[in-house]
């Protein structure tokens, strides 16, 4: 594929991405983009940044020091969900997460609870039947 905008080559390089997760600012350069050699336009598909908001919201949702509605909600839209999809995941009512959207500050509890919907999106296991016990290897007696 060449570049849509010079026709240049395209080639895979380190590629800083910037993502605003509420008053947060993730820079994240782990991953290989590709990018045109002559004018430098990088080849950002939606499934690569779908990637990059999930990892941002991961990462502030487990290492800053505070997180709020705001990030919540990031998390909340990365995952493609509801504000009642959401609510059956977590097994609480619209409302609830409503209200966690407008608060200051949410609680660690519920940000491992976000973290770990968005690690089960990222191993590309469905969102709904949380519970389900799907592998066999390991089995709920
Ligand atoms: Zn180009």
């Amino acid at each position: 594929m060449n570049c849509p905008i010079c026709d240049g080559q395209m080639v895979p390089r380190g590629y800083e991405h910037t993502t605003v997760v509420g008053t947060h600012r993730v820079v994240d350069s782990t991953a290989m983009v590709p990018q045109c050699e002559k004018c430098g336009a990088a080849d950002l598909d939606f499934e690569r940044l779908g990637r990059y908001e999930r990892r941002a919201a991961l990462i502030v949702l487990l290492e800053a020091k505070t997180v709020g509605g705001k990030e919540l909600r990031f998390a909340r839209k990365t995952l493609g969900l509801r504000q009642e999809d959401l609510a059956r995941a977590l097994e609480c009512n619209p409302q609830q997460v409503s209200r966690w959207e407008h608060d200051e500050t949410i609680d660690m509890r519920l940000r491992l609870s976000v973290a770990a919907l968005i690690e089960r999106v990222e191993h590309g296991k469905p969102l709904d039947d949380l519970a389900q016990d799907d592998r066999p290897e390991l089995r709920v007696a």
